[in-house]
């Protein structure tokens, strides 16, 4: 079959909930995939950060492969030998004491609210049916209802209501609107360290560390959404370190599969965790011995290849290198680690074209919002490769930028 062949089957038999860009990808190694025709691309994008080890970490591929060959699947009505190593390693990494394993990024964030829900009820005594949850303005949580119940982007609810009691926006990066908006049934506020989705938002410095002592004093959970954030991704561990900060729970996904498998937790403080009893939440594959052997070697990469260093170092230059950039085309580039994000001028032209015109060039990235270019290649990268593609993205923006003049 042809390449399109391969997207015209995708568009008949699949939903269209997604406009991929126009490349059918059959092979990953490292930073680069290849097409069905065997063109090579470097990833710039690693599955909105999924895939932070690499395509197909020959490690990973050895402790997914051992382990599928030896116990793969056994529900957590059993122990397996799998399970308690990687929540012992993972605690140990984050600082938190104890995790509940699931899947996907969105369940986790499930797992959080339920978590901060019953501890509202259980410890901080909110009357029961009353407890309240925050969240930002344009974050990014997932895609259930209850999340999306949360989100302040109307695409994403449009359609899809009512959604739960109990859960409330407020802006973003203001600590002040934080404070204004905790009752006395204020459960937790949910925030991104750095938003993602929503753009590759920065909050100004300070910000987490002003929400961590408005939450202490005031008895409410700080959660961390660190499922893109997290793992190296900002050149931290977790981009919560970047401020000092050890938040009550935390929220991590993507990258925990290392690029193979859904893993997701929520870990947290003892005394959030122990909210939950036996048989009050779970997942028949959550915390699978798969799942656990991939997320132990996951944590265990990450720290061999100082996969972190790299992103705080490498970050740090490509970040220098696209703000010497110079195009009318471009009005922001921002970004911490190797998490970048440029902002176009939706004037002239959407991100979505400059990501098409990368593709011709042999670079995979994904616009966020209609505005902003997202840069956030695996954290295997080298500094040559980014030099390369830093070359390539001034190419793009050199082209766009005449063409857009004789538009003019
Ligand atoms: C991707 C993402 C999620 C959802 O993860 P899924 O695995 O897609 O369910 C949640 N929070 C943040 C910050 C994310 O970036």
């Amino acid at each position: 079959m042809i390449q399109t062949d391969f997207q015209e089957l995708e568009e008949r038999f699949g939903a269209r909930n997604y406009h991929p860009l126009p490349v059918v990808l059959s092979r990953g190694s490292g930073v680069y995939v290849w097409d069905t025709e065997g063109r090579r691309y470097l990833d710039m994008m690693s599955a909105y950060s999924a895939v932070s080890h690499g395509h197909c970490h020959p490690r990973l591929v050895k402790a997914l492969t051992e382990q599928a060959a030896r116990l793969a699947v056994t529900s957590r009505a059993f122990y397996s030998d799998r399970l308690g190593p990687f929540l012992e390693e993972a605690c140990k990494k984050t600082g938190m004491e104890q995790a509940l394993p699931m899947n996907s990024g969105t369940e986790a964030v499930e797992t959080a609210l339920k978590a901060a829900r019953k501890w509202a009820y259980t410890v901080k005594k909110v009357p029961e049916g009353r407890a309240e949850i925050l969240a930002c303005r344009g974050n990014f949580h997932g895609r259930s209802i209850t999340v999306v119940g949360l989100s302040s982007e109307m695409q994403y609810r449009k359609g899809f209501g009512p959604f739960p009691d109990g859960l409330k926006v407020i802006p973003y990066g203001d600590p002040e609107a934080l404070r204004h908006a905790i009752t006395p049934q204020t459960a937790a506020f949910l925030v991104e360290p750095i938003q993602g989705e929503g753009g590759i938002i920065l909050p100004p410095h300070g910000y987490l560390a002003q929400c961590a002592v408005i939450c202490r004093q005031q008895n409410v959970l700080l959660i961390a959404d660190e499922v893109q954030t997290g793992l190296g991704r900002t050149g931290d561990f977790l981009a919560c370190q970047h401020e000092g900060i050890r938040p009550d729970g935390l929220i991590l996904g993507k990258a925990l599969g290392g690029g193979l498998l859904p893993v997701s937790l929520f870990l947290a403080r003892r005394e959030v965790m122990q909210v939950f009893g036996s048989g009050d939440h779970g997942s028949t594959f959550g915390g699978s011995p798969l799942a656990a052997a991939v997320g132990l070697e996951a944590l265990r990469v990450i720290e061999d290849e100082h996969l972190v260093e790299r992103s705080a170092r490498l970050g740090r230059d490509f970040l220098a290198a696209l703000e010497k950039l110079e195009s009318p085309l471009i009005r922001a580039v921002r970004g911490r680690g190797l998490f970048v994000g440029i902002e176009v001028d939706p004037e002239y032209l959407g991100a979505r074209t400059v990501c098409e015109r990368l593709l011709e060039e042999g670079i995979l990235t994904k616009e966020t919002h209609r505005t902003v270019v997202r840069l956030a290649p695996p954290l295997v990268i080298e500094a040559a490769e980014l030099d390369e593609a830093v070359i390539r993205i001034e190419k793009v923006f050199h082209t766009l930028g005449r063409e857009a003049r004789k538009v003019c």
